[in-house]
């Protein structure tokens, strides 16, 4: 099996979002009013009940006792007459509503002189708590519907909202004020040249008028470019940090979400509000989601994105230089970038932040060990020599997986067993040890392996091997892990040559052991394939085709992918590439089966050693192949630690 280490996903720093709208004024009111009603309408019912514990008498036999004399006061609360007896007594009768109290009685023939002895009060009840109790029961449901629709709907505003708050920029914002969140150069290991090149950038945002009164010209657009991974949107972070000014970013996706036009109306906004907090950095992170070169046709010409880009365009041109607006952006992809993002004016500098190296990976490690206990066997700089081409995101995630193996074993202490075993883990993919091959698979798996690792010996210009496992990892049934001492930058042909015909280790192995080819090599040839048309199409490294760069077209119009059909390839030239790729393979595939062959007795050992043990360290391989005879290489070089 042949994997490339894969860069760990890129963690992302969480950063407060601009405050959205609270919620609304009129719901909270409608809530309040609500309850207001409840209470009122029972204190009305109860208010009822108290009365009706008085004795009630029919109208008739109240007129009659006013009639009488009996009867010395008398409240009247809408349809309610409440009299109150010469002995004291209460005694309550119902009136129609619609006819006053006096025209009642008239119609009792009551006269003016009889009703004049008695005191009559017009009680308030008729107005507003009467109509509260009778509509009561028609507002208190619809009240509570509303009140639970609201509530509903704050549930499922995080998805909902989005449809409403378009326009908005949705951008984060980390204030200077903010120390959690603050970063500083200090936090950021390594990309020195980088750090260097932005302390410009900071000293103008901390100071503009200095640079304004001299008439110097400021940059208006810096782009980061670099592999993901390696500390881009951390070194944005740490020019706001370092500055002390506000920091509002975005990522170039979160243009491309939802309807036309509504990227450009959140560059706008992003714009507007960013200026409003002048200094400040405006950062928008992998900007080749929007900024990718415009009307090539391909991907069907996203509307969507071409008028993103032109509003950050237009919003860039606008902006005088000296409003001390500083636009940042990010991406690992500037050969697809738009001709027009990178013209004078625009994002006219560029700072290149490069995969650490080993001492840049010894500090990054040592940041990210700061809050985090050692045991006193560690030691990070034996971890950077093992971890080349692991960008700074992957190191963070080595220490925090190196923490979590101790921490799931209940230790309090992070010892070097655990990082090392992390750095397999960030490389390959968590161990498999379920996945259990069964007897024969193991021989075949144990062979294949067996196979890299011979050839890597062999070979001149491989780079040494390290460790051999037949446990699976990730996609992987088993592994050769093969790393050089220090990186390297550049590779030859001759390096390239001995890589694939280690590649091909395995698939001759099983050929040659078993007469059979197993699935297992797919990959292999898959990543040898690739590596043999490149050196044929990029690097000039075939001897029939000469110095010439046959992909040149791509990257630049294709985004870098292959597309058939849309280059200016003659057949002719297909053909001849194919023939050169054949060529080199076949050379490699030749190569590889005479070590094999020729050492077939180390290629038993070492397979039988590791049916036995499953796992086999570089000191002990070692000692395979000195009791066979072949002196292992002392080699320090090649770039990329690769396994096969
Ligand atoms: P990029 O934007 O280039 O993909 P990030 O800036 O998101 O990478 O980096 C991801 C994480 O990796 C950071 O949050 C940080 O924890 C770690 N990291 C990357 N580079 C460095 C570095 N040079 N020093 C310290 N930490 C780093
Ligand atoms: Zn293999
Ligand atoms: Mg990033």
């Amino acid at each position: 099996m042949t994997a490339k280490k894969n860069a760990g996903g890129a963690k992302k720093t969480p950063a407060q979002k601009v405050p959205p709208q609270g919620p609304s004024m009129w719901m909270q009111f409608a809530i309040a009013l609500a309850i207001f009603l409840v209470l009122s309408s029972a204190y009305s019912l109860a208010h009822e009940y108290v009365f009706s514990e008085n004795e009630e008498v029919p109208l008739s036999k109240l007129a009659s006792d006013i009639a009488s004399g009996l009867v010395v006061s008398i409240s009247v609360e809408g349809s309610t007459v409440k009299a109150t007896y010469a002995d004291e007594s209460v005694k309550t009768s119902k009136k129609e509503l619609e006819t006053s109290f006096t025209e009642t009685l008239k119609n009792y023939d009551l006269t003016p002189e009889q009703m004049s002895a008695v005191e009559v009060t017009i009680g308030e009840e008729g107005g507003v708590r009467f109509w509260f109790f009778q509509l009561a029961p028609l507002l208190v449901p619809i009240l509570l519907l509303v009140g639970i629709i609201w509530y509903l709907s704050r549930q499922v505003r995080g998805a909902g909202m989005q449809a409403f708050s378009f326009g908005r920029s949705m951008a984060r914002l980390v204030s200077p004020e903010d120390e959690v969140q603050r970063v500083m150069f200090r936090d950021v290991a390594g990309a020195k040249e980088a750090k260097s090149e932005l302390l410009e950038i900071v000293d103008f945002l901390k100071n503009p008028k200095k640079f304004i009164q001299i008439g110097a010209r400021i940059p208006k657009g810096v782009l980061l470019m670099g592999a993901s991974g390696t500390g881009k949107t951390l070194l944005a972070r740490a020019v706001a940090g370092e500055a002390g000014v506000p920091f509002f970013s975005i990522s170039g996706s979160e243009f491309v979400e939802m309807f036309v036009g509504v990227g450009a109306s959140r560059t706008r906004d992003l714009f507007q509000t960013a200026k409003k907090s002048s200094p400040a950095i405006v950062f928008i992170d992998e900007i080749d989601a929007v900024g990718r070169v415009r009307g090539t046709g391909v991907g069907g010409g996203n509307d969507e994105r071409e008028q993103t880009l032109n509003q950050i365009l237009v919003e860039m041109d606008g902006f005088e230089p000296n409003e001390a607006l500083i636009v940042l952006a990010a991406t690992n992809r500037p050969d697809v970038l738009d001709p027009a993002l990178v013209r004078p004016g625009r994002f006219d500098r560029r700072v290149v932040i490069d995969l650490p190296d080993r001492k840049d990976r010894e500090e990054i490690l040592t940041i990210h060990a700061r809050k985090k206990p050692l045991g006193a066997d560690v030691n990070l700089s034996v971890i950077a020599e093992r971890t080349p081409g692991l960008s700074g995101a992957d190191l963070a995630n080595v220490m925090n997986e190196g923490a979590i193996l101790a921490a799931r074993e209940n230790r309090k202490e992070i010892t070097q067993y655990d990082l090392v075993r992390s750095i397999e883990k960030v490389m390959l993919g968590p161990e498999r040890r379920s996945h259990v091959l069964n007897k024969k698979e193991k021989e075949i798996t144990a062979y294949h392996e067996a196979g890299h690792a011979l050839v890597a010996s062999v070979l001149p210009y491989a780079d040494p091997v390290h460790k051999i496992s037949i446990i699976s990892r990730g996609r992987a049934a088993g592994y050769t892990l093969k790393l050089p001492f220090e990186d390297r930058r550049m590779q030859s042909r001759r390096e390239f040559l001995d890589d694939i015909a280690m590649s091909l280790g395995g698939y001759v192995a099983e050929k040659m052991v078993f007469g059979d080819i197993t699935t297992g090599a797919s990959n292999d040839l898959q990543v040898l394939s690739a590596l043999a048309r490149d050196m044929v199409t990029r690097y000039g490294m075939s001897e029939k085709l000469g110095p010439i760069a046959l992909d040149a077209a791509l990257g630049k119009t294709l985004f870098g992918q292959g597309i058939e059909g849309g280059n200016d390839r003659s057949d002719e030239t297909a053909e001849q590439i194919d023939m050169e790729v054949k060529l080199l393979i076949g050379n490699a595939h030749k190569k590889a089966t005479d070590i094999i062959k020729k050492h077939r007795k180390v290629l038993d050992a070492i397979a039988k050693k590791l049916i036995e043990v499953e796992t086999i360290e570089r000191d002990e391989f070692e000692k395979i192949l000195i009791a066979n005879g072949i002196t292992p290489k002392r080699k320090e070089d090649i770039e990329h630690a690769s396994l096969v």
